[in-house]
């Protein structure tokens, strides 16, 4: 069987996995699902490869031929692994959704490594971000139509799946729609809400006519799970505010969040002075009594309104 042939058919029995009323095959759904798109990009890297499918080998090395020239040659028998798929797409210049991609995988790892309840619901969340995904790599990467590599059974199922995913998750989002929230930080991490226990999408307001975020409590349609409003907004900071702050703490600069020091959770807002997540609030005025520089959240906590250099020289004259 060709690699095509092996990553269109490992999706088609994860799609049929998915549409089993089984629930011992919702985690086979998934892991078939991911390792066909697996194979997808692994047909990509073949066709870009010259004639030898290098490009699906781990490691490479320059080695001399018969004609005294150079040519690259694999080295080992193992394929390339996820890190360098992605660096590959990226150096031949081939677009993909990632952060599709990565929650698929992760999907997969958290069902994998945990035990819960609502695979169903966890699955579906997967297998539309494959959606996605396939729909990327057919269409533009390989230049195939998904409808008729796939079949239509195949397709149309992916399709539903997806809509019907979509459907839940909006009915999701629209309870959290009337909350006033308390910051802008709050608000803009609204698309990166998950559940603390299962991490679905699927949150929601148990009562979804509150409109006041101290009272928003926050239940779980995947795994059912409740949660409170801190650590959700913790893990959606994460998202939402990573790669800022991932540049900032590169460049040597201040990260746009950090860690509250009333509540404890990843949900303090540097530019707006306070937390997200709790009341805490850093006043503006807020300077060491000695030398008047600026205080952190922390050390305006922690030290009674001295900076960390002179709360340490205060701690010694004791
Ligand atoms: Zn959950
Ligand atoms: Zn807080
Ligand atoms: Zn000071």
């Amino acid at each position: 069987m060709t690699l095509f042939a092996n990553a269109i058919e490992t999706i088609q029995i994860g799609v049929e996995d998915l549409l089993r009323n089984d629930e011992r095959r919702v985690l086979s759904a998934v892991r078939n699902v991911h390792a066909g798109v697996l194979l997808l990009c692994k047909e990509k890297l073949r066709r870009l490869s010259p004639d030898d499918e290098i490009l699906l080998a781990q490691r490479f090395e320059p080695q001399p031929n018969d004609k005294g020239e150079v040519s690259i040659e694999a080295v080992g028998r193992n394929t390339v692994g996820v890190d360098d798929i992605k660096k590959r797409f990226k150096a031949f210049d081939v677009p993909l959704d990632w952060k599709r991609f990565d929650g698929m995988a992760d999907i997969r790892h958290h069902m994998e490594h945990s035990y819960f309840k609502g695979g169903r619901e966890r699955a579906r969340q997967a297998v539309a971000d494959a959606l996605l995904v396939i729909r990327q790599l057919l269409v533009e990467a390989l230049q195939e139509n998904p409808l008729t590599t796939l079949g239509p059974d195949c397709w149309t199922a992916l399709l539903e799946n997806a809509d019907l995913f979509e459907a839940e998750l909006q009915a999701c989002r629209v309870t959290l729609e009337g909350v006033d929230w308390d910051t802008e930080a709050a608000a803009r991490a609204l698309p990166d809400f998950v559940c603390p226990s299962c991490r679905s999408s699927l949150v929601r307001q148990r009562d979804p006519n509150n409109r006041s975020q101290q009272n928003v409590a926050l239940t779980c349609t995947a795994c059912g799970e409740n949660s409170e409003l801190g650590p959700v907004l913790g893990l959606a900071f994460e998202e939402t505010f990573g790669a800022e702050s991932h540049i900032a703490v590169k460049d040597g600069g201040e990260p746009p969040i950090s860690a509250c020091p009333e509540c404890g959770e990843e949900t303090f807002i540097i530019a707006e002075g306070r937390c997200a997540a709790c009341d805490f609030a850093l006043p503006e005025d807020a300077t060491c009594a000695i030398c008047g520089n600026g205080l952190s959240a922390e050390e305006y906590y922690e030290h009674e309104g001295l900076c960390s250099y002179h709360a340490h020289v205060a701690s010694k004259d004791d």
